[in-house]
């Protein structure tokens, strides 16, 4: 078994092995009045605490279930998020299976390929989908909060663009802050976002920001 090193400072845990994720969720909590420090916000990667398996159904099941996994481990309030891409006329589908949809966990390329092959005969009309976020806080007094967050779009034919990850290169998003102002009517996948654009609208960025007002209380309440 392993053991946990919790940095002594350590306020709250982001259940993720993804360290890319702590600078959006710091500065989500920094606009909503909570500036936590280096050391005051930890990864369950960092602090070496086992990743459960996510047996749930739903993004919100399975967010629960990480975040209550890391503050039973730790002992402290930990945040955990789950998503995917859901496809209307999929009615859902890849959903909580996005990053298996083709059986490996984690082959981007052959997940999207696979999607697209499967609505090859779909026509533009019925291509509407959207990445969905669910965020989870866990209290060890026993609170539990989960909030919603959607970047909705259309499904294009073909991949376009080489930012972001997974199905980034074919949801041609709804709220284009380019083409919103006018200055350009062309509509961009989220993998032709700028990392920020994408950041501003996107499912994890929405869901984290629905989340950061209960975070703020529920550490705001706890004994520091
Ligand atoms: P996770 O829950 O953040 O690990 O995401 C699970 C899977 O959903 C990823 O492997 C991707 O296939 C897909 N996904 C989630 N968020 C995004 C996104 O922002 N862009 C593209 N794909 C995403």
């Amino acid at each position: 078994m392993t053991s946990l090193i919790v940095p002594p400072a350590a306020r709250i845990v982001l259940a993720t092995h993804n360290a890319k994720k702590v600078p959006e969720l710091r500065a989500i909590l920094g606009e909503a009045g909570l500036d936590l420090p280096d050391g005051e916000l930890v990864t369950s990667g960092e602090v070496g605490a086992p990743e459960p398996v996510e047996g749930g159904v739903t993004f919100a099941e399975n967010a629960l279930i990480k975040a209550r996994a890391v503050c039973a481990a730790t002992g402290l309030p930990a945040v955990a998020d789950d998503s995917g891409l859901a496809v209307d006329v999929l009615g859902g589908a890849p959903g909580i299976f996005s990053a298996r949809w083709a059986g490996k966990h984690g082959d981007d390329l052959a997940n999207l390929e696979l999607l697209l092959g499967q609505l090859g005969d779909v026509r533009a009309e019925h291509r509407q989908a959207g990445f969905v976020c669910a965020a989870a806080l866990v209290t060890p007094e026993g609170r539990e909060e989960v909030r919603l967050g959607e970047m909705r779009g259309v499904l294009a034919t073909a991949p376009r663009g080489t930012n972001g990850f997974g199905y980034d290169p074919i949801l041609v998003v709804d709220e284009d802050p380019r083409s919103a102002d006018g200055a350009d009517g062309a509509r961009r996948t989220a993998a032709e976002l700028s990392p920020e654009e994408k950041n501003a609208i996107s499912h994890r960025g929405k869901a984290f920001r629905a989340l950061a007002p209960v975070v703020v209380a529920a550490l705001g309440s706890a004994a520091v």
